[in-house]
Formats: structure tokens, C-alpha cells, sequence
């Protein structure tokens, strides 16, 4: 194990029991929690969804050498709820692009991190044809397996991308709790969490990822008040984020999820 060990002790683990009872916690306890999507070299991206294979190095290697170890949510969850996460940040990858099994799964092979997946159920083998822009091959059956035996945690990222701010109860049990089980039976494991498509969410969307059987789920520009392990902050990180963007945003991490509560 590469990285700064947690040292961990009863103080800490006190403090882990603040959240845990409520599924919230106090902001300083709130691990940085990194989002990206695709990690390829490509001749148009309207969306900044991809990161180069050069780049994606470049911020693994900077976390590696200011100590910090990336892993799987569900990873950071546990080492959470142990008052461990210190040194610990999470990595994920919505979408399921085959990108990622191509070139990020070597890269993170490399540091000795691991990362999260989070895959469209219903898009197996498809693309990404809900954004406007070029189209890039999502991982079919067969490459999620591949990815889960390459060591990353695979979650939910809906059965077909939807938007679930405002969705109906039909909606919600199609998109969360029916492409869960499609994903358990593809694996034949339990899978813990879930990521909302474009970070969209409310109260009912959370409800029904909690109902579904979800141990977490990510967010992205959650606030301080809807915070939690259904919500969990992300953090967007794209081709533009050198050495000193990392850093920078690694300062302002906690201070941006503050400011969002009081807007
Ligand atoms: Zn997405």
C-alpha cells in the first residue's frame, strides 16, 4: 500500500459516530471525492468530459506524492465510518466509457489505487448519445466484467442517464432500483452505490436510492445540507487540472461545499 497510512484512535472514531447516525457529517470529516468521466485523447470535447492518458497520470501521480491514496467510494465509505479516511480520496468515473478500462485501469494499476464505476444499466454497449457532442463507446457486458476483475468498484449510474431531479416514483424504481439488480445479476455481487446522472437530485431521488438498497450515493455540487452518504460531494477534474490546479482545488474543496450551503 502506497501512500500515507491513516493513523487512526478513539477520538477519531468518535467523531466518525457524529454522521453516521444520520447519514450526514461535519464537513471537516468530508473526504475529497474526485469526478471524472472518459480518459482519452480526443479531437473534439464540447462537454470537457475527458481527461488525456497523459494527464490522467500526471493527477495520479500528484496524489501519490502529497501522500494521498485513491480508492473506490464504497472503500472511502468504510474507512469513513471507521473515522480512517485521512490520506484516503475517492476516484470515479461515471458513464462506463471504455476509455476507462483502456486507459485509466492501467494508470490506477500503477499507484496501487483503486476507483469507482459508475455504469448505465440499460446503455450496455451503446453511447453516450444524451450529450450533445461526439459519441464514444460505453462498456459493453463483457468490459464491465472486466473492469470489476480489474479490482474497481462498479455502482449505478441509472438505467438510461436520466435526469431524477423531479422524476416520478415509476421513474425513480426503473432507473434506481431496477438497474441495481441488473448490475447484481451481470456481476453476481451486491452493488453499494450510486451515482445521479448530471449530479441531479432532490429529497425523493435520495429516498429512493436509500429504499433501493444503496449503501451511498454521488452527487456532485451538493451542499452542506443535503450532504450525505446519499449525497455525497464530488469533485469535477478535467484535462485543464495541472499540478497547480490539484492543489488549488484541493484547498478550496471544504470552503466551496460551505459557501453552496448559504447560497
Ligand atoms: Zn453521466
Amino acid at each position: 500500500m502506497k501512500g500515507a497510512g491513516p493513523v487512526t484512535g478513539a477520538p477519531q472514531a468518535a467523531r466518525a459516530g457524529a454522521w453516521r447516525r444520520d447519514g450526514q457529517f461535519r464537513l471537516r470529516d468530508l473526504p475529497m471525492i474526485l469526478m471524472y468521466h472518459g480518459v482519452a485523447e480526443v479531437p473534439e470535447d464540447p462537454n470537457l468530459l475527458c481527461v488525456t492518458p497523459r494527464r490522467f497520470a500526471e493527477q495520479m501521480t500528484w496524489l501519490e506524492r502529497h501522500g494521498l491514496r485513491g480508492v473506490g467510494v464504497g472503500t472511502l465509505v468504510n474507512a469513513m465510518r471507521a473515522g480512517r479516511q485521512r490520506g484516503l480520496v475517492g476516484i470515479t468515473f461515471d458513464d462506463g466509457y471504455v476509455s476507462v478500462l483502456e486507459a485509466a485501469v492501467p494508470e490506477l494499476a500503477r499507484h496501487g489505487f483503486g476507483a469507482s464505476a459508475y455504469i448505465i444499466s440499460g446503455r450496455l454497449g451503446g453511447t453516450n448519445e444524451w450529450d450533445e457532442g461526439p459519441s464514444w463507446p460505453l462498456l459493453s457486458a463483457s468490459g464491465v466484467r472486466e473492469l470489476a476483475a480489474a479490482g474497481l468498484e462498479i455502482g449505478s449510474h441509472a438505467a438510461t442517464h436520466l435526469r431524477l431531479a423531479g422524476a416520478g416514483p415509476e421513474q425513480l424504481e426503473s432507473e434506481v432500483g431496477r438497474s441495481r439488480a441488473s448490475l447484481a445479476e451481470l456481476l453476481g455481487t451486491e452493488i453499494r452505490g450510486f451515482a445521479y446522472p448530471y449530479g441531479s437530485m432532490d429529497a425523493a431521488a435520495r429516498e429512493a436510492v436509500r429504499e433501493a438498497g444503496y449503501d451511498y450515493a454521488c452527487a456532485v455540487e451538493a451542499s452542506m445540507a443535503e450532504a450525505g452518504l446519499m449525497a455525497l460531494p464530488r469533485m469535477y477534474i478535467g484535462q485543464q487540472d495541472d499540478a497547480a490546479r490539484m492543489a488549488a482545488k484541493r484547498l478550496l474543496y471544504r470552503g466551496r461545499i460551505a459557501l453552496r450551503g448559504r447560497r
